[in-house]
């Protein structure tokens, strides 16, 4: 709930990523806290709210998962317009994925606004026997770019919450 006097924040978050990077994984766990080993890669929801209580704020979250369309490796400009945070996922088990991730930090660096608080998500970190994407990898990239940086798994739930509360605590700030 809202404490009297908190402010109140209304946020689009999109989600960027290659197909089967585990971006509607993510947003289930996190709205939901599902998961599904057979998540269906193109149909769903493709829009979902969620509200964080922080001390400073209320951050509500207005969020945009693709319903497949990354298939095509660019996303119409009203997905990205208006978007106040966006996270760019990647696939720990798959150096494909992190190639196009930073494409997807450039589209969305050219498409989204000045303001634009960035996550680079190394997804699947459950999946640490199969990594072809070290740590520092991600963590060098989103220095370089101005982001905040995380290794999840929506399979086992790790730091998933941290996530959005890390991305809710910047949008807090930014306001
Ligand atoms: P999207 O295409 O980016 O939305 O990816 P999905 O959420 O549809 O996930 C693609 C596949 O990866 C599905 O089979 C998921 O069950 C699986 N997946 C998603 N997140 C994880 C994870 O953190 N760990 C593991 N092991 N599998 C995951
Ligand atoms: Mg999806």
């Amino acid at each position: 709930m809202a404490r009297p006097g908190n402010k109140i924040i209304q946020a689009k978050l999109v989600l960027v990523g290659d197909m089967g990077t585990g971006k509607t994984s993510l947003v289930l766990r996190f709205v939901k806290g599902q998961f599904f080993d057979n998540q269906e890669p193109t149909i769903g929801a493709a829009f979902f709210t969620q509200v964080l209580s922080l001390a400073e704020a209320t951050v509500k979250f207005d969020i945009w998962d693709t319903a497949g369309q990354e298939r095509y490796h660019s996303l119409a400009p009203m997905y990205y317009r208006g978007a106040a945070a966006a996270v760019v996922v990647y696939d720990i088990s798959s150096m494909d994925t992190f190639t196009r991730a930073k494409k997807w930090v450039q589209e969305l660096q050219r498409q989204g606004s000045q303001s634009l608080v960035m996550a680079l998500v190394a997804n699947k970190s459950d999946l640490d026997a199969k990594r072809e994407v070290a740590i520092e990898e991600g963590e060098q990239f989103s220095q370089e770019n101005g982001m905040f940086f995380t290794e999840t798994s929506a399979k086992t739930s790790q730091n998933i919450n941290e996530l959005f509360f890390e991305i809710a605590k910047r949008l807090a700030r930014a306001a």
